[in-house]
């Protein structure tokens, strides 16, 4: 029966294969990231947000998206205060997660090279 309209596809965007891969890998390393039901409470009560443009979520899209010189870029203005991290009704280690993913993209290299982690993260 046609009832004039249909259900909408889901709107979130799938990360490429590589991405999925680099995921599971921070997974890893940061197992509570896994709990994470995006209900956008740290964004709410970020520190930095307060005074830049700086959001979370953006962090974990520009991450999935391998857009890592925006990533690196939105990284630093993350003032590592834990407030995130203790809010997080589910337990997920932000700030944690922050520092990984700046080690990860600096690590033993120039700032603003990233191929090393292009090219790492795309085996
Ligand atoms: S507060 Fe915790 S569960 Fe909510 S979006 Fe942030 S990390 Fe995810
Ligand atoms: S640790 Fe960083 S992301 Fe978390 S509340 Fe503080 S400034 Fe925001």
């Amino acid at each position: 029966m046609d009832f004039g309209f249909t259900i909408s596809k889901p709107r979130s965007i799938e990360p490429t294969e590589a991405g999925r891969e680099q995921l599971l890998q921070l997974e890893e390393q940061v197992p509570t990231f896994r709990r994470c039901m995006n209900c956008g409470g740290c964004t709410a009560t970020c520190s930095a947000g307060q005074f830049t443009d700086f959001n979370i979520r953006k962090v974990h899209n520009l991450y999935r998206w391998g857009q890592y010189k925006e990533l690196d870029e939105e990284l630093q203005k993350c003032m590592l205060c834990g407030k995130c991290t203790l809010v997080c009704p589910r337990g997920v280690n932000l700030r944690s997660l922050i520092i990984h993913l700046r080690k990860a993209l600096n690590k033993d290299h120039q700032p603003g090279d990233y191929q090393h982690f292009i090219r790492n993260n795309n085996r």
